[in-house]
C-alpha cells in the first residue's frame, strides 16, 4: 500500500488534478493505493471568509458562496465534460447544504470554532468527490472513503488532537476488508469522540496522511506539494534556495515548526516512530527528486540544512526584580497561557532571572497580555514585577541542522551577517539539542535576513550586489555599460552578482528587485516614473536589499545632503560627486563616521585623479601604520589639458574652449581655472591623510586675473580669458624662458596645503606629465626620499567609470 497526499494547488484546477490522476494511475499499476487530498487551493480561506461576513451580518457572504461554488462546478464540468446528471446533481446538493450553513451563521449572527470546523470541512469534501469520481467516469478503481469514519479527535475544535488508539484501529479494519484499488481520502477533517466534525489544523491533510500511513505501516508516505521539496529556505522569499535532498525527522520537524510551511509540523509524529520516510514531490515536475525525509540524514557535509522563518510574531518580556530567585513564576506564567490556549513560539530567559521573554502568534498578542496581567495583579501591585511588555510586527528565523552541535561558530557567523547587515536582533534561543538557532528580528528586515543568510551559509560561491544608480551622463552611461559588459566575469572570477535595481536621471526614475535589463535601460528609464531624490531613497530603503549601494554620478549638490540617510540603512555610498567629502569638516566626519557605525562603506575613490588608486593607495599605507608627511600632486586633468596645449602659437581663450569641448573640464570652467577642483581634491586627500582642514584652510595662489575671476557667467569668463590673453602670454613666456613647463600644483606639507600655477623645471618628474594625466606623490615615513608615484590619465568617463566600479566593489567586500 502506498500513501499519498495532494495538496491545495495539486488540486487547484482540472488540469493539475488530471496531472495528479495520472500520477495515480502509474502508481495503482503497481499497488493499492491512498489518496489524501486538500481543498481545491484557496478554498479554505474562502469558506472562513464567507463564514465571517455572515457572523457579521454582511451579506457579502452570498457572492462569497457563489465565487467558491462556480470554481467547483467549473472545475467538475472540465473533468467530465460529458454532463453527467447524477455526478452534477450531487455536487449541487452538497453545495446546496454549504449554503444553508452559511445561511444559517448570518441568521444567529455567531460562528463558534465547532461551526467552523463544519464550514470548512465542506472544501476537502468537495475536492475529494471530484477527484473520485472523475477517476470512476474514466474507468479507474477508485472509491472515496469519508476520514471522518475514520479519524477521531478530542473535542478541540480547528485543532483537535487524535486519538490513535481508536483511529488505529478504524483504519486497518477499514483497509483490511477494502478491495479497491485506490481509495480517495478527504485530508484535514475528522470527527471527535461526540460525533461532532472537527479538523486537524491549518495544513492539516499532511497529517491526515500520516496518521494513515503509519496506521497501515506502509513502506513511505509521499507529500506531493507545488514546490520540488523542502527548499533551504522559503522559495517565495529566497530566489536562490534550492531543495534539500535529504534531511533527519527532527531537521524536518524544526524546520516545518519554524515556519517551512510545505510540511504541517505534527506530520512527522505518527511516522517517525515506524520509521517510516517521507517524501515531498512536485506534482508539476513528477521527475524531480524531492526530497526525502528519514532517520538516515544523508551524508551531507554542511552543517546548516535550511533557514526557515514565522512571521507575526509578538514578543512578551515579564521582568521585574521580584522574580529573582523565586520558584514558580514561570509556572504560572505558562499555566496562564495554556489556560488560554495560546501556543508559545519560543522562550528565552537570561540567567539573572531577572526576565522571561518569549514569543507567540500576534493574534493572540493582546490576550496574552491581559490574562498575564491578570495572573500577577498583585506582584505587579506591589511592584515586585512590572506590567508585560508586548512588541509585535516580529519574526523568528531559524538556522536548523543536526550537525550544527559539532561545528563551532555557526551562531557566530549567523548573527556578524545580521550585524552587518544592519539587522537588529531583539532575542535569541539555540535549544539545548543546538539543532536550532533561532532570533527574534522586525518583520520588515525577514526577506533581507533570509537572503543574507542563505548568502552565507548556502551560496558561498556567489555574492550579490544590488545597485542604485543616480546620474546616467556620460560617466554614469560608461558605467552602466561596464556593469552589463562584465556580468559574466564578475560572477565567474570574482563569485558575484552585481544587479542595477535602481536608476534615475534628474527627470525620471525605474526600479527592478531582480535587476534591470541593461540592454535596454535607456527606454525603461524614458518611461519610468517621475524622479525625486527623496523617492530614489525610499525606495531603496523599501526594497531593504542586502549588500545595496547607492552611487551618486551627479555633480548636484542637494543628493549629498541625503548620503546620511542612506547610510543610516546601511546602504553603502559610492560618489564621483566630490561636494560631500570637500564640505564642512564636520560633514565629512560625520559621514565617515556613519560609515563606521552603520558599517556601510562610504567610497569616493573618483574624487582625485578619477579611476587612478590614490585615496585607497593612501588608505593602505595609512592602515599600515605609515604616516604621510607631505604630498606633491597634479590633480587637474582639465588644467593639464590646458597648460599642455598652451603656447605662444595658440590663445588661451581658444585651448579652454577645446578642453570644454572635449570634456575635461566641469560644465562651468571656472570651477577648474580657478583652481577650486584642486583644492577640493588636495582637501580630501589631507583628510584622508588624518588633518582636520576645511575649502578656506587652503592657500590659492590664483592665477587668474581680478578680471577673469570677477566674471558672472560661463559667457563673461570666456570674455575676459580673450580680453587678458597678453597675461597669460607672460605666464607662458617665463615659463619657457626658464626652460620650465607650468603645471597646476597641489602641495600638503606637514598640515598645511596649497594650490597654484608653477614652473617646473626639466628632470622634475611633473615636467613630462602629458595630456590629461595627473600624478601625485607621497612623502611618507616609509618613503621619505622616493616619493610612492601614481600616475596615469586622471581624467574621462571612462576611467572615471572604472574608478566607480572598483568602489561598488570594493562596497560590496564589506
Ligand atoms: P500544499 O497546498 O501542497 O499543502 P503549501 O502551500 O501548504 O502546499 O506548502 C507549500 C508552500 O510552502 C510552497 O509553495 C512555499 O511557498 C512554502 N514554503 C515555505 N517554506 C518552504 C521551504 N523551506 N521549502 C519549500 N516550501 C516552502
Ligand atoms: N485545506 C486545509 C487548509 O487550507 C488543509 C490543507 O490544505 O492541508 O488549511
Ligand atoms: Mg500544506
Amino acid at each position: 500500500m502506498n500513501v499519498l497526499k495532494f495538496g491545495g494547488t495539486s488540486v487547484g484546477s482540472a488540469e493539475n488534478i488530471n496531472k495528479v490522476i495520472s500520477v495515480l494511475d502509474k502508481y495503482a499499476k503497481e499497488d493499492r493505493l491512498i489518496c489524501v487530498v486538500s481543498a481545491v487551493g484557496g478554498i479554505t480561506d474562502r469558506l472562513l471568509k464567507a463564514g465571517n461576513f455572515a457572523q457579521a451580518k454582511n451579506e457579502n457572504y452570498i457572492s462569497e458562496f457563489d465565487a467558491i461554488k462556480q470554481i467547483h462546478s467549473s472545475i467538475l464540468l472540465e473533468l467530465i465534460p460529458s454532463k453527467n446528471e447524477v455526478i452534477l446533481k450531487q455536487l449541487e446538493a452538497k453545495l446546496q447544504l454549504l449554503r444553508s450553513l452559511l445561511d444559517g451563521i448570518f441568521l444567529i449572527n455567531e460562528l463558534s470554532p465547532k461551526t467552523s470546523d463544519k464550514l470548512v470541512s465542506f472544501g476537502e469534501l468537495l475536492s475529494s468527490y471530484i477527484i473520485t469520481e472523475t477517476m470512476k467516469s474514466r474507468g479507474m478503481e477508485a472509491l472515496r472513503k469519508n476520514s471522518q469514519e475514520l479519524i477521531v479527535t478530542n473535542s478541540n475544535f480547528t485543532k483537535a488532537d487524535v486519538v490513535y488508539e481508536q483511529t488505529n484501529t478504524n483504519i486497518k479494519t477499514y483497509f483490511e476488508q477494502a478491495t479497491q484499488r485506490i481509495t480517495i481520502m478527504p485530508g484535514f477533517i475528522s470527527k471527535s469522540l461526540t460525533g461532532e466534525i472537527t479538523t486537524l489544523g491549518r495544513g492539516g491533510s499532511d497529517f491526515t496522511a500520516a496518521i494513515a500511513a503509519a496506521a497501515l505501516k506502509v513502506n513511505r508516505l509521499e507529500i506531493w506539494t507545488d514546490v520540488s521539496g523542502m527548499f533551504t529556505a522559503n522559495p517565495k522569499l529566497v530566489k536562490q534556495a534550492y531543495p534539500i535532498e535529504s534531511l533527519s525527522y527532527q531537521e524536518a520537524m524544526e524546520l516545518s515548526h519554524f515556519g517551512a510551511k510545505v510540511l504541517y509540523p505534527p506530520t512527522v509524529q505518527p511516522v517517525l516512530k515506524l520509521n517510516i520516510p517521507i517524501h515531498i514531490k512536485n506534482t508539476q515536475h513528477p521527475e524531480a527528486a524531492g526530497t526525502t525525509i528519514s532517520n538516515d540524514a544523508g551524508k551531507s557535509t554542511s552543517p546548516v540544512k535550511g533557514i526557515s522563518n514565522i512571521n507575526n510574531v509578538a514578543l512578551l518580556t515579564l521582568q521585574g526584580n521580584g522574580m529573582v530567585g523565586i520558584p514558580g513564576f514561570s509556572k504560572r506564567l505558562f499555566e496562564t497561557l495554556a489556560q488560554e490556549r495560546i501556543n508559545v513560539i519560543f522562550i528565552t530567559q537570561a540567567s539573572s532571572e531577572h526576565s522571561i521573554c518569549f514569543g507567540i502568534d500576534d493574534k493572540d498578542g493582546v490576550l496574552a497580555k491581559a490574562a498575564i496581567d491578570f495572573t500577577f495583579e498583585n506582584e505587579i501591585s506591589l511592584n515586585k514585577i512590572d506590567p508585560i511588555i508586548m512588541e509585535s510586527q516580529l519574526s523568528i528565523i531559524a538556522l536548523v541542522g543536526d550537525r550544527m552541535k559539532s561545528h563551532q561558530g555557526i551562531s557566530g557567523k549567523m548573527f556578524s551577517t545580521l550585524g552587518k547587515n544592519n539587522i537588529n536582533i531583539r532575542a535569541i534561543a539555540q535549544g539545548a539539542s543546538e539543532r536550532n538557532i533561532s532570533a527574534v528580528i522586525a518583520e520588515k528586515d525577514v526577506k533581507k535576513a533570509l537572503n543574507t543568510l542563505h548568502e552565507r551559509f548556502f551560496e558561498t560561491e556567489t555574492k550579490q550586489l544590488n545597485v542604485f544608480i543616480t546620474g546616467v551622463g556620460n560617466v554614469g552611461q560608461k558605467l552602466v555599460a561596464q556593469i552589463a559588459q562584465q556580468k559574466s566575469y564578475l560572477k565567474e572570477h570574482l563569485k558575484t552578482r552585481m544587479k542595477v535595481v535602481g536608476l534615475s536621471n534628474s527627470r525620471t526614475m525605474v526600479f527592478d528587485e531582480t535587476g534591470l535589463d541593461l540592454k535596454n535601460w535607456k527606454d525603461q528609464l524614458a518611461n519610468g516614473e517621475t524622479a525625486s531624490l527623496e523617492g530614489f531613497l525610499d525606495r531603496a530603503k523599501d526594497f531593504n536589499l542586502r549588500n545595496s549601494i547607492f552611487v551618486d554620478v551627479t555633480a548636484n549638490d542637494a543628493i549629498p545632503k541625503l548620503y546620511p540617510a542612506y547610510l543610516k540603512q546601511n546602504i553603502a555610498v559610492v560618489a564621483c560627486n566630490k561636494i560631500a567629502c570637500s564640505s564642512d569638516f564636520e560633514n565629512y566626519r560625520e559621514l565617515k563616521d556613519l560609515s563606521r557605525k552603520y558599517n556601510a562603506p562610504y567610497l569616493f575613490e573618483t574624487n582625485v585623479g578619477a579611476g587612478l588608486p590614490v585615496i585607497d593607495t593612501l588608505n593602505n599605507l595609512i592602515a599600515s601604520g605609515d604616516r604621510i608627511t607631505s604630498i606633491q600632486a597634479v590633480l587637474s586633468g582639465s588644467l593639464n589639458f590646458v597648460f599642455n596645449h598652451f603656447d605662444d602659437s595658440t590663445k588661451f581663450h581658444d585651448v579652454v574652449k577645446q578642453a570644454q569641448k572635449e570634456g575635461y573640464t566641469e560644465p562651468d570652467p571656472r570651477i577648474d581655472l580657478s583652481g577650486v577642483d584642486v583644492a577640493r581634491k588636495i582637501l580630501i586627500l589631507a583628510r584622508e591623510s588624518g588633518t582636520k582642514m576645511n575649502l578656506e584652510d587652503i592657500e590659492n595662489d590664483a592665477f587668474l586675473t581680478k578680471n577673469n575671476l570677477e566674471s558672472d557667467s560661463v559667457d563673461a569668463f570666456y570674455e575676459t580669458l580673450i580680453e587678458d590673453e597678453a597675461h597669460f602670454q607672460k605666464l607662458y613666456a617665463s615659463a619657457k624662458a626658464n626652460d620650465s613647463q607650468l603645471k597646476y600644483v597641489a602641495e600638503f606639507n606637514e598640515g598645511k596645503a596649497k594650490v597654484g600655477l608653477k614652473e617646473i623645471p626639466r628632470g622634475h618628474p611633473f615636467y613630462n606629465l602629458e595630456g590629461k594625466d595627473n600624478i601625485v606623490m607621497f612623502y611618507s615615513l616609509r618613503y621619505p626620499e622616493q616619493p610612492m608615484i601614481i600616475k596615469g590619465a586622471g581624467a574621462g568617463a571612462d576611467v572615471t567609470a572604472s574608478g566607480l566600479f572598483a568602489d561598488i566593489i570594493r562596497a560590496g567586500n564589506r
